[in-house]
């Protein structure tokens, strides 16, 4: 059997596999990526943070997606019983973009690895990892083509970006069971043929149909859509039929987007995931670390999922260099307190958005503008800056403002 040796093994191309690739390659270590897809491939994750435009940048990859002129993110409206909530990134408390991009993953993530590529990156498509033998730190991944053959690479480190296929969480026996309410999520593609004009037909916004259900509208660049559904598993399920006609009776939900969309042809059978939050019980082992969806996932409410995915993969790139020179490197501190720092933070405005004190701080009549500027920066995916007070005190900042929104909305009704 043919073997390979590497200094590092990025099992996934997506997002996250991407950044770590980039990073580590800048750097002159010798990586392989195996990726289990050909590309492009569809994947959901459509609606970026700016947040996650400072790692494309610092590895390279941002000039390739800027010639794509992938649709402007430059907010978010969020929509409920008539009332909108629209928040503007350029005014948020934490420096840095103040734009991003809302985009289809194929063509986007197909631009990440294709730019790779011409940077020397060694990208095997439609390469499955199929098991990992670990010696110390040092591994021994087994790798299935189309056909069924097999190889392997030994590596020094694995960095596992493999996304809700979730390699070393299945493999080392990971998983644990996440916080966040079982939600799922059913979602497919609409070519608009007559698509409003303006901001109106190109702005991203989410519009809650009860406490727990929320449609999303992510228009593309393309002249395509992104229509979905999130909400209760068991409501989800409730809906008779496959899941067009589960798709198209829910869409009678929003009154605001029902005529946009009705009549329109669907571009494939919407997909539907089930219980979509997953967590591990460790985020790192010897010769190993877990990045992006493969680590975590809470929920698409705040579009966090990409952002988090290079996060996690830059720092645990940088740490594996630091590592690789023979630095030390605390993995508990520099990356599995750090990670989890932000993950906590995403964690409590999930959890929040669906106790609804969220949504009455978004809707209240009486906005805060300093307020705003704050929970902005978060919804802009800087959860690490804790000059923010809705970082550093997230817990209890959020409860209290919703509380003081709720007396107040009493004192005028
Ligand atoms: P992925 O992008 O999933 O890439 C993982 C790659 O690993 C894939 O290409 C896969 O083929 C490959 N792979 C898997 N198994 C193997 C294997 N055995 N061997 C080799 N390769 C393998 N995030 C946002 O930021 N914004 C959103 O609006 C958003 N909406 C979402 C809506 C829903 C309903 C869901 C479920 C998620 C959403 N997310 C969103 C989350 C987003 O999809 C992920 O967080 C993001 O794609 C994670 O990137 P990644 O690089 O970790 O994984």
């Amino acid at each position: 059997m043919k073997n390979e040796n590497v200094d590092v093994l990025i099992i996934g191309a997506g997002p996250s596999g991407s950044v770590a690739a980039g990073y580590l390659h800048k750097e002159g270590f010798k990586i392989k990526v195996v990726e289990k897809n050909k590309f492009p491939r569809f994947v959901i994750g459509e609606s970026l943070l700016p947040r996650c435009m400072h790692h494309f940048e610092e590895v390279g990859l941002l000039e390739a997606l800027n010639a794509k002129q992938f649709e402007i993110k430059g907010g978010a409206r969020f929509m409920r019983d008539g009332q909108i909530c629209n928040f503007d990134f350029s005014k948020k408390h934490t420096e840095g973009w103040d734009w991003t991009w809302q985009v289809p993953r194929a063509d986007f993530d197909k631009t990440l690895t294709d730019s790779l590529e011409a940077k020397g990156v060694d990208i095997d498509f439609e390469k499955e990892v199929v098991a990992v033998d670990f010696e110390g730190s040092i591994s021994t991944t087994t790798i299935k083509d189309i056909d069924g053959n097999l190889s392997t690479v030994t590596a020094k480190y694995i960095i596992d970006s493999s996304g809700f296929g979730r390699v070393l969480p299945r493999l080392l026996d990971l998983d644990a069971p996440s916080e966040i309410p079982k939600h799922s999520s059913i979602f497919t593609h609409v070519k608009e043929t007559n698509r409003p004009e303006g901001r109106e037909g190109t702005i991203i916004t989410f519009d809650i149909v009860s406490l727990e259900t929320w449609l999303w509208v992510i228009p593309f660049s393309n002249g395509y859509t992104s229509i979905g559904y999130v909400g209760p598993t068991e409501y989800l399920e409730s809906f008779e039929g496959d899941n067009t006609q589960k798709l198209q009776e829910m869409m009678k939900l929003s009154d605001y987007y029902f005529d946009r969309f009705e009549g329109l042809e669907y571009e494939f059978e919407p997909k539907m995931i089930k219980n979509i939050a997953k967590s591990v019980k460790q985020m790192y082992g010897e010769g190993y670390v877990l990045t992006g969806n493969s680590a975590e996932f809470l929920d698409p409410v705040f579009s966090s999922g990409v952002t988090f995915a290079t996060e996690s993969a830059i720092t645990a790139a940088k740490l594996i260099a630091r590592e690789l020179k023979n630095e030390s490197v605390n993995w508990e501190i520099e990356y599995s307190d750090y990670i989890k720092g932000g993950v906590d933070v995403f964690s409590t405005y999930v959890k929040e958005w669906y106790t609804g004190n969220l949504q009455t701080i978004f809707f209240h009549e009486k906005e805060n503008p300093e307020i705003k500027r704050q929970i902005c920066a978060v919804l802009a995916g800087y959860v690490w800056d804790e000059t923010n007070p809705f970082v550093k005190n997230h817990h209890r900042l959020v409860k209290a403002v919703a509380h003081i929104a709720n007396m107040e909305q009493e004192a005028t009704s």
